[in-house]
């Protein structure tokens, strides 16, 4: 027995000991591309949005693994974030029947959630729901088809930015054309239920001013605090801010005065709302200007992403929600989300998206899992749909 080999049959000794085991272990022994140990590799990358080395380290890592099987492929880089772009044939050809999306980077996690952990029906890591597990399907899918890849038009676009914003990534490359058929981007939709709707997003700055004045003498000044919630009680009224209601408002922040002893002539608002659609945004604006203009409040959009509505009707999404029930059984009726995915870029050059997410839970959180057979069948699914969809003669 060669050392190389003894070293992992005792990796192996140890890992069947422990209750689960850490998949880099598992990597090693196996060393076959499944969709485990694909997916144990991409949680291993610390991707963290802000760290852009170890988010370029994961790109090229799939950069290196689709080109190795044929995949055309592009690396660009926005601000630091890093970015791929591959297609079966041509890589620039950014008009595919079908561009399957996704991210790379995650919120903020502790070390040891990058080390993927298996029990009887979970894996268990950070990302691995959000949304780790649609890029290693994407990798198996490459690497299922790869002597025959030119028979199929998909491309396969990775970005790294999308929980800081998104605003480097998919963007430029709908600005340089691309425009697919229809985007796979598993990002939201939950078991099985594909995303009908994905909120639009305003962040709003409300900035009141006033005229400072001593304290024991409020008549000789004007409160720019007084102005501004008065403002904001009457801009939240017109939200029911209920569970039934797909639109909200948050004040997140809120700023002004200086000293107890003083009338303050500066206060500020940061306000979050969410909307279902875009005639929806226009009467919000109504009544923001209605509360505002009187008071002469000065009103600033820091960013707006828009409402993501798709039909499951479409001819391009209805295929997928079909193989969804074949393969498992669960009637897809869609579902709104109220928080807001890169589908809104796509939503802005009319191509429809399939977004949804398989059985799992706790994205965003410590113990973040995917149900492992539900993984097994998202990649029949997705298998099955380039083969429909993507396939030319
Ligand atoms: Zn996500």
């Amino acid at each position: 027995m060669n050392k190389h080999l003894a070293t992992l049959m005792r990796k192996s000794d140890i890992a069947s000991r422990l209750q689960t085991t850490t998949l880099s272990q598992r990597f090693l022994v196996g060393n076959q591309v499944t969709l485990e140990s694909l997916l144990a590799k991409v949680v291993s990358y610390k991707t963290i949005s802000y760290d852009k080395a170890t988010n370029r380290k994961a790109m090229s890592y799939v950069d290196r693994f689709l080109r190795k099987r044929g995949m055309k492929t592009r690396y660009v880089e926005h601000n630091g974030h890093p970015s791929l772009y591959a297609h079966t044939r041509d890589v620039n050809f950014i008009q595919p029947t079908v561009l399957l999306a996704g991210h790379m980077d995650v919120v903020y996690a502790h070390d040891r959630d990058f080390r993927m952990q298996v029990t009887d029906k979970h894996y268990v890591g950070r990302g691995v729901l959000d949304m780790k597990f649609a890029i290693a399907s994407y990798m198996k899918l490459v690497d299922d088809l790869k002597s025959n890849l030119k028979a199929y038009d998909f491309g396969i676009l990775i970005t790294s930015d999308e929980e800081i914003t998104g605003r480097d990534g998919i963007p430029h490359f709908i600005q340089e054309g691309l425009k697919p058929k229809v985007c796979i981007l598993p990002d939201g939709g939950f078991d099985w239920q594909i995303q009908t709707l994905s909120n639009g997003f305003l962040f709003l700055a409300l900035t009141a001013r006033g005229k400072n004045a001593h304290g024991s003498l409020p008549w000789l000044g004007d409160n720019a605090i007084l102005k501004l919630t008065a403002a904001l009680h009457e801009i939240t009224n017109t939200f029911s801010n209920t569970p039934e209601d797909t639109d909200t408002i948050n004040i997140g922040i809120i700023e002004g005065g200086n000293a107890a002893n003083q009338v303050p002539d500066y206060a500020r608002a940061t306000v979050d709302i969410r909307y279902h659609s875009e005639e929806r945004k226009q009467q919000i604006f109504k009544n923001i200007e209605r509360a505002t203009a009187s008071r002469n409040i000065e009103v600033e959009v820091i960013e707006n992403g828009l409402a993501a509505p798709f039909s499951l009707d479409n001819p391009m999404i209805r295929p997928f929600a079909e193989l969804i029930t074949t393969e498992t059984g669960v009637a897809v009726e869609g579902m709104k989300t109220r928080a807001s995915n890169d589908t809104r870029f796509f939503a802005g050059i009319n191509v429809p998206c399939i977004s949804l997410y398989i059985p799992g839970g706790k994205h965003h959180a410590e113990g973040e899992w995917i149900d492992r057979k539900s993984f097994e069948q998202f990649h029949t699914i997705l298998g099955k749909y380039i083969e429909s969809q993507a396939r030319q003669p």
